[in-house]
C-alpha cells in the first residue's frame, strides 16, 4: 500500500512530514512512486497567509481527485486553526491536530487497518531522510539533515497566526538533541540544520537560560567533519554568547537569519516586536564587522497595518544601507483571530504586493553585491544535488548560504570540501577545486 505526503510551509513542517513518513513506513506503507496512486494521502498544511490557505485547499482537492478511493488525512497549522474549512472538503477522511502528530502512527494505522493484507505486501526500502540507523542517500542531494529542537511560540506578534497553530514553546531535551546529531554525523551528514518555530527561545520552557548557546557548545564537541547551521533567530536573542559562537566556532556556519519584519520602529512596536530598527542595525553592523563573509538574512512583511507611504519609503532607503545578504519577503496577509487583522491602517492587497516587489528588488541587489564580494574567496561547501551522477556540474551550498556549482568536485565526494569562487552571476557562485 502506498502513501504520499505533501507539505506546505516552513522547515518545521518539513521535518514533521519526515517523521510522519517514518510512522507510515513503520506500519508497512511505502512512498508512492511517480505515476502510482496512493491509498493514504497526507497533507501537512500551513496558514501563514490567506494565499497559503488557498494553496492548501487546492492541494487537498488535487490529491482527492488524483487518488480515487484514498484516505486523505490533513494536518498542520491550517487544519489546526480552521478544522471546519478542511473537514468539509469532500474526500477528507480525517483532520489530525498538530498535537496529535506524535500519535500519528496509531491513528494512521487505524485508518488503513481494513486493508491488512495490502499493508503486509508493502514494498520495503523507501525510507525518509533522517530515519535513525540508515545510511544517508546523497544521490537525492540530502547531505543536509534538519533537526527540530523546539516547537511552538509564546510571543504572539500581532500579525502572526503561528502561536495559534503550533501552541506554546516546547523545547526538546538537550541530551536527546545531542544524541540525534551524533547519530546523523555518524551516518555521514556533513551539515546539520537546527530548526524550530522560535529557535532563539530554545530552553526557556525548561528553565534553561541561554539554552541555544549551551546546546551549541555541546554540539561543537561532537567530533568529525561536519558543521551546524542555525535557522532563524529573533533579534533580541542574538546575544553576545551566540555572536561569539557563530563568529568564532569553526563548526558553526557563519550565517544568521534575523527576522526584522519591518523597517519602522513605530509599526514594530504596534506589532509587539520588542526592538527598534536602530537596535537591529547595530546588531547587523556589529556582525558584519566581526565577519565579512557572514550571511545575514532577514524576513520582511510588506504593508503591515499602519505602514504609511512615507514610512515605507524611509524603510527602503534605510534597508539599502544595511549589510544584509538575503531577504524573505511576504506581503502582509490578515489572519483572522490575530490582533493586527482588526487594526486601523490596513492596506489594499495591490499595495502590499507592490511593496513586496520593491523589497525583493532591494534584497536581490544586496545579495548580488555580497555574492560579488565573494569572488576569489575559498568557501567550504556541501553538495546539494546529484549532479555528479548526471554528469552535470554539482550543485553546492557554502557555509555562508550561497548556492553555486562546481564542475570538478573531489572524488569521492559527499562531505564538506573547500573550493574557490572563480565567477559569480547574480545570486550564484561558480567554484573551482582548490589545487
Ligand atoms: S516570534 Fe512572532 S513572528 Fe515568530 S512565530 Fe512567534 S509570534 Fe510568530
Amino acid at each position: 500500500m502506498y502513501y504520499t505526503i505533501k507539505t506546505l510551509g516552513c522547515k518545521v513542517n518539513q521535518i514533521d512530514s519526515m517523521r510522519l513518513a517514518e510512522s507510515l513506513e513503520e506500519i508497512g506503507l511505502a512512498e508512492a512512486p511517480p505515476g502510482e496512486s496512493a491509498a493514504l494521502c497526507l497533507v501537512n498544511t500551513c496558514t501563514v497567509t490567506a494565499r497559503t490557505d488557498t494553496q492548501c485547499r487546492q492541494m487537498i482537492r488535487r490529491l482527492v481527485r488524483e487518488n480515487p478511493g484514498a484516505r486523505v488525512v490533513v494536518t498542520g497549522c491550517y487544519a489546526q486553526t480552521n478544522p471546519e474549512a478542511v473537514r468539509t472538503i469532500p474526500g477528507v477522511a480525517r483532520v489530525l491536530a498538530n498535537r496529535e502528530k506524535g500519535e500519528a502512527r496509531r491513528i494512521l494505522r487505524g485508518l488503513v487497518s481494513d486493508h491488512p493484507e495490502r499493508v503486509a505486501e508493502a514494498p520495503a526500502g523507501r525510507r525518509s531522510a533522517v530515519r535513525p540507523g540508515e545510511p544517508m542517500r546523497r544521490v537525492n542531494g540530502r547531505s543536509r539533515a534538519f533537526v527540530q529542537v523546539q516547537d511552538g511560540c509564546n510571543a504572539f506578534c500581532a500579525y502572526c497566526i503561528v502561536p495559534f497553530g503550533r501552541g506554546p514553546l516546547k523545547s526538546e531535551d538537550p541530551d536527546t538533541v545531542v544524541r540525534q546529531v551524533e547519530m546523523l554525523v555518524d551516518q555521514g551528514y556533513p551539515e546539520i540544520v537546527l530548526s524550530g518555530i522560535h529557535l532563539g527561545a530554545y530552553g526557556m520552557d525548561r528553565r534553561e537560560p541561554n539554552g541555544l548557546a549551551r546546546l551549541l557548545r555541546r554540539l561543537v564537541r561532537i567530533p568529525g567533519a561536519w558543521r551546524v547551521r542555525l535557522s532563524s533567530v529573533e533579534p533580541r536573542e542574538v546575544d553576545d554568547e551566540l555572536i561569539a559562537l557563530v563568529t568564532g566556532e569553526a563548526k558553526i556556519c557563519p550565517h544568521l537569519h534575523i527576522p526584522l519584519q519591518c523597517g519602522d520602529t513605530a509599526v514594530l512596536r504596534q506589532m509587539g516586536r520588542p526592538y527598534s530598527r536602530e537596535e537591529f542595525a547595530e546588531l547587523v553592523f556589529r556582525l558584519r564587522e566581526l565577519s565579512d563573509r557572514m550571511a545575514l538574512g532577514t524576513d520582511l512583511i510588506a504593508g503591515l497595518p499602519g505602514e504609511s507611504d512615507r514610512s515605507f519609503e524611509n524603510s527602503c532607503e534605510w534597508l539599502r544601507a544595511l549589510p544584509l545578504t538575503h531577504f524573505h519577503v511576504f506581503p502582509y496577509s490578515a489572519r483572522p483571530g490575530t490582533a493586527a487583522a482588526t487594526m486601523d491602517g490596513q492596506l489594499s492587497p495591490a499595495r502590499r504586493k507592490e511593496r513586496a516587489a520593491r523589497l525583493r528588488a532591494i534584497g536581490r541587489r544586496l545579495q548580488s553585491d555580497f555574492v560579488r564580494r565573494m569572488k576569489g574567496r575559498v568557501l567550504r561547501v556541501v553538495p546539494i544535488s546529484d549532479g555528479e551522477l548526471a554528469g552535470t556540474p554539482l550543485k553546492v551550498l557554502s557555509e555562508n548560504y550561497l548556492e553555486g556549482f562546481i564542475s570538478d568536485p573531489p572524488t569521492p565526494m559527499g562531505g564538506i570540501f573547500a573550493a574557490k569562487v572563480s565567477r559569480t552571476d547574480g545570486s550564484r557562485i561558480f567554484l573551482e577545486r582548490e589545487s
